[in-house]
């Protein structure tokens, strides 16, 4: 039987709401997920104008996402490891800035390990009258509309897909799909022609959130150098703090590109929808080529749980070592990361045949399931 309190808000009109504001405050993977839900609810909400509350990291996916009209872009305090990261001030700014937003709905996406309540809350002090949100406990007026969780395993996008079902939202589809300006498209093409690569080129990403989730460099490495000797050209990018690890990886063999700080995210998904194939950890590029069609492995350090943020609709090799302490929800391996312990032979070997022949060679032109690309020309 559910909680008492489950579900104990009326029915919401969604057709009637002009403003809804969809909270989502994390990175970029997590953002490009909930495109599903926020499909979801302009059909449901046609007329409204629909917010996004993001991180940094967050916001600069939103600009993929069609069905986002604006982003409130923020760090919020309930998100942060160290308790006084974000001033009370901060809060404060933030809950005037919702107010101001005149918001008729917020719904709260959070992933199993996450709560709703302090966004809801949040919301509930800049007087947003309707509150959704998703969770094991309980936590009052927080929110109007409290749905109790689905089983922890849930795909991301499912769990998304749920909460708004269970609040008369019915799911349009769960595949990730953006939308990649043309601007985009021509300044990956101008990077990419200046550095070398214009055929087939494979896309390493050795980046991630965090170390726990990052494949060794020198392994990475190892991964470029052989398969710069199959035939592929390859790209090594991150963004300008990665810098020294994508040097790392590139090192100086022959054949290979890096671009460190040089791709802002629709330039990123631009030089991802081009890929034959990329090679990424559990990060937000393993969520880019899932929404653009990109065959991709990813080497999934057992930090979570693959169901949940497994590629799909994409061809997808997913590799990881299971070890006892997965899922460890861990930012630095207390271990010998013995989950990511993955040959690189092996790595090269998913990558290969993921690329292979058969695929449509022209990376533009639109028929990959889930692309966007506005103008094809360059
Ligand atoms: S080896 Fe264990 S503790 Fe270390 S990152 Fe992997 S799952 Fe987590």
């Amino acid at each position: 039987m559910e909680h008492p309190a489950a579900l104990a808000g009326p029915p919401i009109g969604w057709r009637d709401l002009e403003r809804v504001l969809v909270v989502r405050p994390d990175n970029l993977g997590d953002v490009l997920m909930a495109g599903p839900a926020l499909r979801a609810l302009r059909r449901a909400a046609p007329d409204a104008r629909l917010d996004l509350l993001a991180a940094l990291a967050g916001a600069a996916a939103a600009r993929l996402l069609p069905e986002v009209d604006g982003v409130l872009t923020c760090s919020v305090s309930w998100q942060e490891a160290g308790p006084g990261e974000v001033p009370v001030a901060a809060d404060l700014d933030l809950i005037d800035r919702v107010r101001h937003g005149g918001y008729g709905a917020a719904v709260v996406l959070t992933s199993f390990s996450q709560t709703p309540w302090p966004a809801g809350y949040l919301c509930r002090l800049a007087g947003v009258p309707v509150r959704v949100g998703m969770s094991k406990e309980f936590g009052g007026a927080g929110l109007t509309h409290w749905v109790p969780s689905p089983p922890d395993g849930l795909h991301q996008v499912d769990r998304a897909l749920h909460l708004l079902e269970r609040v008369g939202v019915p799911p349009v589809d769960g595949r990730l799909r953006v939308r990649v300006p043309a601007e985009a498209v021509g300044a990956a093409r101008d990077l990419l022609g200046d550095r070398g690569p214009t055929g087939s080129y494979a896309l390493i990403l050795p980046g991630a959130s965090c170390p726990a989730r990052r494949y060794p460099a020198g392994r990475f490495a190892r991964v470029a150098g052989l398969l710069a000797t199959s035939g592929l050209r390859i790209v090594v990018a991150g963004t300008a703090k990665e810098a020294a690890l994508v040097a790392e990886v590139a090192g100086d063999t022959p054949g290979v590109t890096a671009l460190a700080g040089e791709l802002d995210v629709p330039a990123l998904a631009a030089v991802v929808a081009g890929a034959r194939v990329v090679v990424c950890n559990n990060s937000g590029g393993a969520h880019l080529a899932a929404a653009l069609g990109t065959p991709v492995v990813v080497l999934f350090s057992g930090t979570e749980q693959v169901g949940q943020y497994l590629p799909r609709f994409a061809p997808a090799s997913v590799l990881t070592v299971p070890t006892g302490c997965a899922p460890c929800r861990q930012f630095r391996c207390p271990y010998a990361l013995e989950c990511l312990d993955l040959p690189p032979e092996r790595v090269v070997a998913e990558a290969v045949r993921l690329a292979a022949p058969g695929r449509s060679q022209d990376p533009y032109d639109g028929s990959r399931e889930g692309r966007g690309i506005d103008s094809l020309s360059g």
